[in-house]
């Protein structure tokens, strides 16, 4: 740090993303990116014709996306809000509804962007402790008298939570947002979008980065009642008016014009999870019930790090966290039939050395 920064930035300690080899050596199942490329239509909506505008400001309200998401699930574009990538959606809301008076509750393991922004805003933060197996118990998140932050499947462990249960913290908390991160609700998951209606404290993030293949897009949006969404939009006003560039607008219409190529996507990597946990599970390995397109796994012989270092020096990347909790682990992204047979292989092959 230099001698100019704030004080107050101090004690940050900024969120590590998962590593992003440019030099693509990698069977890469480190960051829950989609496989699959995008839509055929999503290659020529960022073409020379859009690209000859970029002289030209994008749409500040980014209407016709907005109007697209809206008729997708059933509300209107007022409870739409669009953002450069959801993680920015998630700073803003943090900045947003969090404060001093308004502390925020997140699961103790779950997305680590989520202490970071609480850190960045100075808003106390309680992390609380999941059950055995990484089960969340919503009576853990019930009537807290604080924002409440949930990944829905959870990152990193893959386990989902039923709408019922969200409803039940929703109730509980009428005086508090209630964020719900859906970043991976599209492989299998039950979206809590529809309860957008009845509760005003509901805000809903999704993304589409992960299902929608457009991680280098950075697209992500928020559903939520209209209250809410004007709350955020004066933070993105104050922030970044034109924070959706002119080429991701487009793509972003596109994507949603090609859901059912999403939707086949999809299938295909639900079918290679199911395919992969039953491999593992062959193996000797403890997985996590997933929803999401990755599995959390451990191994009873080989610990979460080795694990992870002897498969990228056979070039398969995953993801692994030093913390006590979840040390064991690794988290891996489900890709390809192709790709999870290498992951495998290398898997059997590191297994076969360690006996
Ligand atoms: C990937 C992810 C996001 C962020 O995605 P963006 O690329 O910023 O849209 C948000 N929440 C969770 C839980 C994620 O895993």
């Amino acid at each position: 740090m230099s001698r100019y920064m704030s004080a107050r930035f101090a004690d940050l300690e900024a969120y590590v993303p998962g590593e992003q080899p440019q030099d693509m050596q990698y069977v890469k199942l480190n960051t829950n990116e989609s496989p699959y490329p995008p839509a055929p239509a999503v290659l020529e909506a960022a073409g020379a014709a859009e690209t000859a505008r970029l002289n030209l400001y994008p749409d500040p309200e980014g209407r016709a996306l907005r109007q697209k998401l809206a008729e997708m699930y059933g509300v209107e574009a007022e409870n739409v809000f669009l953002a450069n990538g959801s993680d920015e959606l998630l700073s803003f809301a943090f900045m947003a509804f969090c404060d001093g008076e308004r502390p925020v509750a997140f699961p103790a393991v779950s997305y680590g962007f989520y202490p970071v922004y609480a850190q960045l805003y100075q808003v106390p933060c309680t992390q609380i402790p999941l059950r055995e197996g990484f089960v969340l118990d919503p009576r853990d998140f019930c009537g807290l008298g604080k924002n409440i932050v949930i990944a829905n499947p959870n990152a990193p462990t893959g386990r989902a939570i039923s709408v019922r249960d969200i409803e039940e913290i929703l109730r509980s908390e009428p005086d508090h947002v209630v964020l719900i991160d859906e970043a991976y609700i599209d492989f299998g998951g039950e979206s809590c979008v529809p309860l957008i209606k009845k509760y005003d404290n509901l805000l809903v993030c999704q993304t589409f980065s992960k299902f929608r293949s457009l991680a280098g897009g950075r697209l992500g949006y928020g559903l939520a009642s209209k209250g809410l969404i004007d709350d955020l939009e004066k933070i993105r006003y104050s922030t970044n008016s034109y924070n959706i560039d002119r080429l991701t607008m487009a793509v972003g219409i596109a994507t949603l014009e090609s859901n059912e190529y999403y939707l086949e996507n999809s299938k295909r990597i639900q079918e290679a999870r199911a395919y992969t946990t039953e491999e593992l599970s062959k193996l000797g390995f403890e997985t996590i019930p997933s929803l999401a397109n990755f599995i959390f796994t451990r191994c009873p012989n080989v610990d979460g790090g080795s694990l992870y270092r002897e498969l990228k020096a056979r070039g398969v990347l995953v993801r692994h966290w030093d913390r006590p909790e979840i040390g064991d682990w690794c988290r891996v992204t489900i890709g390809t039939r192709e790709q999870m047979d290498v992951f495998l292989d290398k898997v059997r092959e590191i297994l076969k050395g360690a006996d």
